[in-house]
């Protein structure tokens, strides 16, 4: 198979001697997507050069538009489950890369095998290449539908391998399986999150995912669709607050893993009764069937995020939501949201 060689030029503009001394190159796989884009953008901002690689299946070119003309920045269209090299120093990689929303990786169930097996390997590879930092974007997905509550890190999940989501589960449990040997066989400098339900500005409107379908949803005056009675649970983490722990991460030596999200537990009812009142909207509801195998509950335990990191979330939901929606509201909206089946 061969191996693509991503030759971008980097250059670091600002002249601040302290800058220097503390910038670093940082790969960022999955850059064009959601939380990818934000990563890339707060990178940036701290002074540091990025190399953005994401095949853009689905990301979007659009939420890199504010970085182009940086020359700190450089942006590759690399299927990472191929083999791929990075020209010149890279002092960290945070592998990001992956479908993230159900409806998008029951799209894609073998390219999401591939990218959290093969992509992750690749990844990993060019860390140990240039003895550099890899941070590995796993999720609370590894506890599937959870016997502990809330879940910390030591829990070891309850996935079914052969369900529809065991594509997502799975690849994630495997890159963390590969990476965690990476780090014994090769010494390679590896760090593990587990982010929760994350949400904000950049999420495509037609993902599929809860929060971009009820914000769309509502603005839209459709109904709101909601998977089964709506007693399931999520805690949902504002985009800022994540990234900031992903940042962390990068900075610190701690191989985790990490739980990184907003330990404020809702069900999706009273999520979608969130909306309704930060939107103004009297859309109705729409009961739609449970997806198989969705998790009931999902809280994560935060403590080793503050211990480790010392990272703690800082923007609430009625906030976040606040933001998520005047961003929404700005932008082309009519789409039809996935549906549950
Ligand atoms: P996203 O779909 O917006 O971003 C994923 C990015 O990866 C996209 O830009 C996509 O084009 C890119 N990508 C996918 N396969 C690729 C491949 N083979 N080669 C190169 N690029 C590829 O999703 P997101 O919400 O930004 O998630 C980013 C990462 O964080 C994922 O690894 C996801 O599993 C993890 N995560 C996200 C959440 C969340 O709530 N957003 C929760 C848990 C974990
Ligand atoms: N959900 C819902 N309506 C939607 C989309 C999702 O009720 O339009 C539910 C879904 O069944 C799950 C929760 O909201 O219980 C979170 O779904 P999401 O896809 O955002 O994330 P995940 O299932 O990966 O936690």
């Amino acid at each position: 198979m061969d191996t693509t060689t991503i030759s971008v030029s980097t250059a670091l503009p600002r002249l601040d001697p302290t800058a220097v001394a503390a910038r670093r190159r940082v790969v960022v796989t999955g850059g064009a997507g959601f939380l990818g884009s934000h990563l890339c953008e707060a990178l940036l901002r701290r002074g540091d050069e990025v190399v953005c690689v994401d095949d853009l299946s689905t990301g979007r070119r659009e939420n890199l538009d504010g970085f182009f003309g940086d020359p700190a920045f450089a942006f590759v269209q690399v299927d990472v489950s191929e083999p791929f090299v990075v020209d010149g120093e890279v002092d960290a990689v945070a592998h990001l890369a992956s479908p993230a929303s159900p409806p998008d990786y029951h799209r894609l169930p073998l390219e999401t095998l591939a990218v959290g097996s093969r992509g992750t390997e690749n990844a990993l590879k060019l860390a140990v290449a240039h003895g550099a930092r890899f941070v590995l974007a796993s999720t609370s997905e590894v506890y599937g539908d959870p016997l502990v509550h809330p879940q910390t890190e030591d829990y070891w999940g309850n996935v079914n391998s052969v369900g529809p989501r065991s594509v997502y589960d799975e690849a994630k449990r495997f890159a963390e399986a590969l990476a965690a040997a990476y780090a014994r066989t090769e010494a390679a400098d590896v760090g593990i999150v587990r982010i929760f339900n994350t949400y904000g500005p950049r999420m495509r409107p037609e993902d599929g995912r809860v929060v971009s379908s009820f914000v769309v949803q509502a603005l839209n005056g459709d109904p709101l669709t909601i998977y089964g009675d709506g007693s399931q649970t999520r805690s949902f983490c504002y985009v800022d607050d994540l990234v900031r722990g992903l940042v962390a991460m990068l900075a610190s030596a701690e191989p985790g893993p990490v739980n990184l999200g907003n330990p404020t537990e809702r069900t999706v009812r009273e999520l979608a009764e969130l909306v309704l009142t930060i939107t103004g909207s009297d859309s109705s509801v729409d009961h739609q069937p449970l997806p198989v195998d969705d998790p009931t509950r999902r809280r994560p335990d935060i403590g080793r995020a503050d211990t480790a990191l010392g990272w703690a979330p800082t923007v609430d939901a009625e906030e976040g939501l606040r933001r998520t929606v005047a961003w929404f509201a700005a932008r082309p909206r009519a789409v039809a949201v996935a549906g549950s089946a």
